[in-house]
């Protein structure tokens, strides 16, 4: 476990970004023309590999040191998972707590699938990992998993408001679950955004759209030949946003394309401003390099945490960096 899970993030920033342009460089997601004319953006989806972000190592989340300890009482006689004890009322126990962490679980005693998926992806939700199908889900009165799991500030699923001040979720196709700490950063970058918009003399009054997060049970679909249309969007760590166009409507449902004539730059990157500010952003992929110039030229703190990713043109990628929770 990293002694200072902050520092690790930042050191692998770099290795990150390498990575991202070298398994990035591929043709970008097509658009298509209908009979009508009308030029339709494919769906927000990731159509290739995105880089794995750093996180942290397994299963131990980012725990720090306080002298008061901030793990509940952790009621277990023995181990629950898919090689362990599995008591009866140890399951239950387990159960109740995901269950009262929001994820939809019955509490009947019986250690099944489900359980350890979503022992799974609150792991990985702790440890900031893409992937969570290889994690470990052993859960112990005296291991990292059970700590995280009891601690009174671990993170929970929750299902994704319909909008808020500044912003409006457009995702339909399910999408719509994420750790309360990734909906609680939608909600402070609407607000930011919208005191923005109240500002304007005029204008369109267009909010952030804020398109998929992750599906209720951790999975993804998969389109043609059964390819995953993402490789992220697991573990409620990450935020798809459209692009806003030009004079378009408060709520615009498809959003446009950063090589396009409606492209409202200016208006992006007040948005991106409202997400890259905050310390829980860990980076956000979008392949605009005028808007990264710009804010670069203005010196802008939040700048390197921009990466340019040729798959991210119709959308940006905004990353979570995952809870810290104090011993
Ligand atoms: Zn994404």
């Amino acid at each position: 476990m990293a002694d200072d899970p902050v520092s690790a993030l930042t050191a692998t920033t770099a290795t990150r970004k390498m990575v991202a342009a070298e398994e990035c460089d591929r043709s970008t997601a097509s658009t298509s023309t209908t009979a009508a004319g009308v030029v339709r953006l494919p769906p927000a989806k990731h159509c290739g590999r995105i880089p794995e972000r750093g996180g942290l190592p397994l299963p131990a989340p980012a725990m720090t040191s306080s002298s008061a300890s901030r793990s509940l009482e952790i009621p277990l006689a023995a181990t629950v998972g898919t090689r362990a004890t599995n008591r009866t009322d140890d399951v239950r126990v387990i159960q109740k707590r995901l269950a009262e962490l929001g994820f939809p679980v019955k509490a009947d005693g019986v250690f099944r699938p489900e359980v350890s998926r979503y022992l799974k992806i609150f792991a990985s939700m702790c440890a900031g990992r893409e992937q969570w199908t290889d994690l470990a889900d052993k859960v112990a009165a005296n291991n990292d998993l059970g700590r995280a799991l009891f601690h009174k500030d671990a993170p929970r699923w929750v299902e994704v408001a319909p909008g808020g001040p500044g912003w409006v979720s457009i995702d339909r196709d399910g999408y719509n679950w994420g750790a309360a700490k990734t909906l609680e950063v939608v909600d402070k970058a609407g607000q930011r955004y919208q005191k923005y918009l109240d500002k304007q003399a005029s204008g369109s009054g267009v909010r952030i759209m804020v398109n998929d997060i992750s599906r209720k049970q951790g999975t993804v679909l998969a389109k043609g030949k059964g390819i995953p249309e993402h490789q992220t969007h697991r573990n409620g760590l990450d935020i798809d946003l459209r692009l806003p166009k030009k004079g378009g409507d408060a709520v615009q449902q498809i959003g446009t394309h950063v090589g396009w004539a409606d492209y409202d730059r200016d208006t992006m990157f007040v948005m991106i401003e409202a997400f890259a500010s905050q310390p829980e952003v860990e980076r956000i992929l979008f392949n605009d390099p005028k808007l990264l110039e710009r804010a670069k030229r203005e010196s802008k703190p939040w700048a390197d945490k921009l990466v340019l990713d040729n798959e991210h043109i119709h959308h940006a990628h905004v990353d979570i960096v995952p809870p810290r929770l104090e011993r």
